[in-house]
């Protein structure tokens, strides 16, 4: 089930991140194939290759590239989210630092897709080490002439705010401003970055692209489940042997995942439970992992793919206390637009804090879990709804463990 590597075909060489690596291993073949196709053709490839998005939202790739608007003559923007800040999710740093080439040539083929001239790379601000290796490549890729040829590459660092994760926040910041995110719609497609129809796209989800036009969108689609292609990779961490970046089919389970290639739940052995796709991913039971890691399996799962990273509990994790982490987190990184998330974060963060102090009161549970579902789709962006996700699967699969900290 673990199949061909891709993504990380090369990871093992201590150059791959350079130019000369890259291409001794076929680098910037597909670009020169992508050359000779029509955009069209590269997004009907892509479109066929069933390539979801994996920073998060699992949106069809080549529908998204074919949302830019027919007709328009001003500039179109290609913008790479590389703010990878997901708790759990640690994928990402890995591309930009081992294969930065490889994002770069996947931009050079989704650019020409989208007739984009220029490409931001939004990188978080704590990445030092994969900005530099990133850096270093694009200087490479001018200097060997693959950029500044009809396009060009800015790298842009975060300052460190979870939000500018959200690709409307990112725009916003990108363009010098409070990294706010803004109502949907207008979608980025028709007026993103300056204005202008914006694809923003994530770091693994481009870094396949040369993969698909150089094997073929057939090719990627077999790799993984009926509606989404490909491998990608999974972040493991918490109670496993061998905690690590794994790259895998979509199609394995949750199950294989946590036994096959992390080495099996350490701890004392038994499974409590899982967060299959970044805290915002509503938590599973033990009894709940035999769930292909597609998109739409975990969304049959009553969890999401969301960016993948696996965060595994073992019996001897407490619960309630796993939750004040997380709604520590989300009570920090609020950005405080919109009242429900401004207030609610805060507050059951306060509520959880108390329960796991020993001061909690029976009534608390069911003040928690109402609070929580009357804010739920009434904000700008899914960073509330991303919060809410952990609050209601943590307490409703896990209650006798918050009950047990009221009585005492
Ligand atoms: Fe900001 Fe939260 Fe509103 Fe998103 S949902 S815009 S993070 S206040």
């Amino acid at each position: 089930m673990t199949g061909e590597r891709i993504l990380m075909r090369n990871f093992d060489r201590p150059d791959s991140h350079t130019l000369a690596a890259y291409r001794a291993t076929g680098g910037y073949a597909a670009w020169a194939k992508a050359q000779g196709m029509e955009p069209a053709a590269i997004t009907e490839e892509v479109k066929a290759s069933n390539l979801r998005g994996l920073g998060g939202a699992g949106f069809p790739t080549g529908t998204k590239w074919s949302f830019i608007p027919k007709g328009h003559t001003g500039p179109v923007y290609l913008v790479i989210n590389a703010d990878e800040g997901e708790p759990g999710t640690f994928k990402d740093r890995y591309l930009l630092e081992r294969d930065p080439h490889a994002l770069l040539e996947g931009m050079l083929i989704a650019a020409r897709a989208i007739r984009a001239a220029t490409g931001f790379v939004y990188i978080r601000g704590e990445y030092v080490e994969p900005w530099r290796r990133f850096d270093a490549a694009v200087r490479e890729a001018y200097d060997a002439g693959y950029l500044g040829k009809g396009f060009d590459v800015v790298v842009h660092r975060g300052a460190g705010a979870y939000i500018c994760g959200e690709e409307t926040g990112l725009i916003s910041s990108l363009e010098g401003k409070k990294g706010w995110p803004k109502v949907k719609p207008p979608f980025p497609a028709i007026k993103g970055a300056f204005g202008m129809p914006t694809i923003v796209n994530n770091v693994e989800t481009i870094s396949h692209v040369p993969h698909i036009i150089d094997r073929g969108g057939a090719w990627f689609a077999a790799l993984g489940t009926r509606t989404q292609g490909g491998t990608r990779m999974f972040s493991v961490s918490g109670r496993v042997a061998r905690p690590g970046v794994y790259e895998a089919s979509v199609a394995i389970t949750l199950r294989q995942l946590i036994d096959d290639l992390a080495g099996g739940v350490t701890g004392n052995g038994r499974l409590k439970g899982v967060v299959p796709g970044g805290s915002s991913a509503p938590i599973l039971r033990a009894d709940e992992i035999d769930v292909t890691m597609d998109v739409d399996g975990l969304r049959n799962a009553g969890t999401m793919a969301g960016s993948a990273g696996v965060v595994v509990m073992d019996e001897t994790v407490s619960i309630p206390e796993a939750l004040l982490v997380v709604a520590r987190f989300y009570a920090h990184e609020s950005c405080g637009q919109c009242t429900p998330c401004r207030e609610s974060t805060g507050w059951i963060y306060k509520m959880v804090r108390r329960i796991v102090e020993g001061r909690g009161r029976k009534e608390d549970l069911d003040t928690i879990l109402d609070v929580a579902r009357r804010g739920a789709g009434t904000t700008i962006c899914a960073f509330y709804d991303g919060a809410v996700g952990p609050y209601l699967s943590y307490i409703e699969k896990f209650r006798d463990e918050f009950e047990a900290l009221i009585a005492k």
